[in-house]
């Protein structure tokens, strides 16, 4: 369909997809701080990184100057299954909204998985198996992460070992299922498995687990099994790297079409969804070639920008994973129980954090009604059913709408939307029957997990 000589949809064609992921590090020039070894306290070496990691993954994330990384062309033949995205203009919203800003959003839930995920999956899985590896362990919370990854394994013939939080794993069958179908074997977290699992159980008997905790599990079954590693969905530099693939084809597709966006949007739980919309475009801006409005969204219950501390903390619960400097609410942390839309890790990239920090992109925590609003809008104007993670980008890409219809500025806004919530309806169920409920933590509540932030000054 062409309204106004404007493709609806700017896909690329095949051959356009980008062969070379865009490692954003290399342009920033207050690099992201180094993790750091919780024992010694200095900066992780690759020795010290690759019984726990993929050799190459552990080059890639430890990497900060080459700009550019060669996608393997299995990897590409792989992408090009589900690849390129969707660019689509929201005309139907924009007339919903009666605003003269022009909508666009990349929509990555055209796959299985149903989310970005599967482009770090692959990505991991690839490496792991060109290293001769049997398999990897991770963890998953809802089971995007999960089900990406284990549809990855068995793409390229991989074991795939995944602890799931128990209150996912118990709550969300479907999820579980899909993974098991795909090949994985699914353990509910924290387990009896491991020796964190049991130490865990023991001083709180009946906890529901958390992904900090099914972290700690998955990597201790990485190290103490031969021909295994540990591959993680999203925090890491690497990740962020494989998601630019999300942010090059955007910016190819604008540049098609003749169009630069005015602010981009992207959610933010762990931070790789938004680090690779926004790769090419924040180069540019940290280049001196072009500036964009950037904003990050996170739940107001997990408010790790907004509210966050810029320091050293844990990335897991168990304090065996490495130090990462990160906006965080402290590895001890857990969002209320009537938290229903994800994005619930305590920390956030250190890429992002840094250019946060650094004051190159603002930060909005928002409401999960108003999430849900959001989405429902969406959703009737657009036909496509959001993942509610996805719905806090929709929430501040209409907030801006909005503005501009007041203002009357045409702005282009591009948001992320990250997938779709076919497997998140109980969340839905509540908001459509007048259940959902907002909580945001108090100045105590969050004390509590900042008194649990290690004592490092780097
Ligand atoms: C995992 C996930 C997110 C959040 O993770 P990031 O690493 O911050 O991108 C957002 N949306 C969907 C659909 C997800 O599955």
């Amino acid at each position: 369909m062409f309204v106004n000589n404007i493709p609806y949809k700017t896909y690329l064609a095949e051959s356009e997809i980008p062969n070379a992921w865009y490692n954003l590090r290399a342009d920033m020039k207050v690099k992201p701080a180094p993790l750091l070894n919780p024992g010694t306290g200095k900066p992780l070496t690759a020795e010290e990184l690759t019984p726990i990691f993929c050799e190459e993954l552990v080059k890639q994330e430890l990497d900060n100057d080459t700009r550019f990384f060669p996608i393997p062309k299995e990897i590409l033949d792989f992408y090009k299954m589900y690849r390129p995205s969707p660019l689509v203009r929201a005309y139907c919203l924009e007339k919903v909204l009666d605003t003269p800003a022009r909508i666009y959003y990349k929509f990555e839930g055209n796959n299985t998985s149903g989310s970005h995920k599967l482009n770090s999956a692959i990505a991991q899985a690839y490496y792991a198996k060109q290293q001769g590896l049997k398999g990897v362990t991770t963890e998953t919370g809802a089971g995007q992460w999960g089900t990406a990854l284990s549809m990855a394994c068995a793409y390229l013939g991989l074991d795939c070992k995944v602890f799931m939080v128990k209150v996912s794993y118990e709550q969300k069958p479907f999820r579980r299922e899909v993974m098991r179908t795909y090949g994985a074997s699914v353990t509910p977290s924290p387990s009896m498995e491991t020796e964190i699992g049991k130490k865990i159980l023991a001083e709180h008997p009946g906890t529901t687990g958390s992904l900090g905790c099914a972290i700690s599990e998955a990597v201790e079954v990485a190290v103490k099994n031969p021909g295994y590693r540990y591959v993680l969905g999203s925090v890491l530099n690497q990740v962020l790297l494989h998601q630019s693939i999300i942010g090059l084809e955007a910016k190819a597709a604008f540049d098609k079409i003749g169009v630069r966006p005015d602010v981009i949007i992207g959610c933010a739980g762990g931070g790789s969804n938004l680090g690779g919309l926004i790769a090419p475009f924040m180069g540019e801006k940290l280049r001196g070639e072009a500036d964009y409005r950037i904003i990050a969204v996170e739940p107001a219950s997990c408010p790790s920008f907004t509210r966050g501390k810029f320091a050293y903390d844990f990335c897991d619960t168990g304090m065996i994973c490495p130090l990462a400097k990160m906006y965080t609410l402290g590895s001890g942390f857990i969002p209320s129980p009537n938290h229903a839309g994800g994005l619930r890790f305590h920390g956030m990239s250190t890429v992002l954090s840094q250019l946060y920090h650094d004051g190159l992109m603002e930060a909005r925590a928002v409401e999960q009604t108003s999430v849900f609003e959001a989405a429902e809008l969406f959703a009737r104007s657009e036909g496509i059913l959001p993942a509610p993670e996805s719905s806090h980008a929709i929430r501040v890409a209409i907030d801006e709408a909005l503005k501009c219809r007041e203002t009357g500025e045409e702005k282009d806004i591009l948001f992320g939307l990250t997938g779709t919530g076919y497997f998140d309806l109980k969340a839905y169920e509540q908001f459509n029957d007048g259940k959902m409920t907002d909580y945001i933590p108090t100045d105590e509540d969050l004390a509590k997990g900042f008194a649990g932030l290690p004592k490092i000054d780097a």
